[in-house]
């Protein structure tokens, strides 16, 4: 049995303790000594964060041992993230080698502007960078003036951040960073995005990071830069078609479905997380293979199929942003031509050259739209008139 399945039992068998988890592997038929293979185990129905947030509502997963309660905003509102002790030490330590992996090391300073407060990012980054043994200055967000100051005196060389605050940063002349932990935002699923915070920052190491409150970390990039490697000490991820459910091949685009390994208070157990993205085996010389590639590049929430083929048009914000003249609005209709054939049109607002802008698209698309570029658009949104 593979290491994977093997900790997958483990923590399925303390899933079953709790009635919530028991049903849904009733509810299939299953049983946990009958799951040999991850076939098997894709098998078990999914959990959404509806039901996560009706058991927490009903105060389940409060047990005795959990220490920390955050907040995490959804479209449910505010929902409490759980953890013990050992769920937080399990945390810091995936975190820790996934910094370690991106080139962090004791002999760092490093300098945190998210937010500790309410939310889990601050004090996540926290105790993850603080197991890998480096200085951490919990600075919290504010002001970038703030930020230069302090940076001044204690000379960081980690920053971790978002990356439009890193950005700011840079031009406001933060100096000495060698390495950007840029999360909470898109970033290498922004094509030129990494070149420009490169720029401002010289030649530096640029790591991308997705991780959400109910699971973090999920995957994260190492020095070598070839996309976020899956931390898969601490999750099972995998990707689904999400119109069936079925788990599709390395390299297709779906829906990332996550795991837990080893936690204790609300484990999440094939959940589902609405976030698209691709999974690939890399070669990579830190050793890590299973890798996001561009790590999260849209919602799963709203799709459309044209000519077959499943649009989301939650992709078309991510490649717009790569083009500086354009406003990020557009609007999106699908229709009919006379021989009945689907026809994609995107119609951008601002300035850019709309050969490249259909280029582009059309890569992460998979399928080539028609656009127009519009000084000022009146309407945006998606129209489907296929079928009025
Ligand atoms: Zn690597």
């Amino acid at each position: 049995m593979s290491d994977v399945l093997r900790s997958l039992r483990t923590q399925l068998r303390r899933n079953c303790q709790h009635p919530f988890y028991l049903r849904k592997l009733k509810e299939a038929g299953l049983k946990i000594d009958s799951i040999k293979t991850l076939r098997d185990f894709s098998a078990i129905p999914f959990m959404t964060r509806a039901e996560l947030c009706g058991e927490l509502a009903k105060g389940s997963f409060l047990a005795e041992d959990v220490v920390r309660v955050n907040l995490s905003p959804s479209p449910f509102g505010l929902i409490p993230i759980l953890n013990t002790k050992k769920d937080i030490e399990a945390m810091n330590r995936a975190n820790a080698r996934a910094f370690e992996r991106a080139g962090v090391s004791k002999k760092d300073v490093v300098m945190i502007t998210f937010g500790y407060h309410v939310f889990i990012a601050g004090l996540m980054f926290q105790g993850g960078f603080e197991e890998t043994g480096a200085k951490t200055i919990p600075l919290g967000p504010g002001s970038t003036r703030k930020a230069i100051e302090i940076a001044r005196k204690l000379k960081p060389t980690v920053l971790v951040s978002n990356p439009s605050f890193a950005l700011k940063l840079a031009k406001e002349g933060l100096e000495g960073i060698k390495i950007l932990v840029a999360a909470g935002e898109p970033f290498s699923a922004i094509r030129g995005y990494k070149e420009k915070v490169r720029d401002a920052f010289g030649d530096i190491s640029l790591i991308d990071y997705y991780g959400m409150a109910e699971c973090t970390p999920i995957a994260c990039e190492c020095i070598h830069e070839t996309g976020l490697h899956v931390s898969t000490e601490f999750c099972y991820v995998e990707v689904v078609d999400p119109e069936t459910g079925e788990p599709v091949g390395e390299g297709e685009r779906g829906e990332i479905v996550v795991t837990h390994l080893n936690k204790d208070a609300m484990p999440l157990q094939r959940y589902r997380t609405g976030d698209l993205g691709v999974i690939d085996s890399v070669e990579c010389p830190c050793g890590m293979s299973l890798t996001m590639p561009t790590g999260v590049f849209g919602r799963t929430d709203e799709m459309y199929k044209v000519k077959g083929v499943k649009i989301y048009p939650s992709q078309i914000p991510f490649v717009l942003k790569s083009f500086s003249g354009l406003t990020g609005r557009f609007r999106m209709e699908i229709c009919k031509n006379e021989k009945g054939t689907d026809v994609l049109r995107i119609i951008v607002e601002g300035n850019g050259n709309a050969e490249l802008i259909k280029e582009m698209l059309r890569e992460s698309l998979l399928v080539t739209p028609e656009v127009e570029v519009v000084e000022k658009l009146s309407k945006e949104g998606v129209e489907d008139r296929r079928f009025s």
